[in-house]
């Protein structure tokens, strides 16, 4: 379902850059990049895009998805790293975890620990929730 308000948000950036575009005619393509711990399904957002874009200049274009490994700063000791496959293995199979983190990209958080120093004061730099990467308009 939260696929649906996603789908709606990348279509307003998507519009907006087609309204900013000199003699815009469609838009081509469409480049995502969804967090491995975003816990939103592509497929699922991909039919929620192809359904919201539906009568717009956004319509039938092409959607390409790309995954990212999220990254970590710490906030005590400055440690940047990758999440692991194994945190994402865990939060992913965590059903409480996964549902919260689905609607609020910022709670990955709390289920991680700077490997570093072992704080919970970190912050997510990359990789979070869902974001447009480019839009290919054809003018
Ligand atoms: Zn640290």
């Amino acid at each position: 379902m939260h696929e649906v308000s996603i789908a709606m948000s990348i279509l307003s950036v998507v519009e907006e850059a087609f309204r900013e575009t000199p003699g815009a005619k469609r838009v081509s393509k469409i480049k995502l990049q969804i967090g491995m711990l975003s816990m939103v399904d592509p497929e699922a957002l991909r039919f929620a895009l192809r359904t919201v874009s539906r009568g717009t200049p956004a319509e039938g274009a092409e959607i390409e998805i790309e995954m990212v490994k999220p990254v970590f700063r710490c906030n005590r000791c400055g440690h940047t790293w990758e999440v692991s496959d194994e945190d994402i293995e865990r939060i992913s199979s965590d059903p409480e975890a996964s549902t919260l983190i689905h609607i609020y990209p910022d709670v990955v958080a709390r289920y991680l620990r700077c490997p570093r120093c072992g704080s919970s004061d970190i912050e997510i730099v990359r990789g979070k929730g869902v974001i447009v990467h480019s839009v290919d308009i054809e003018t």
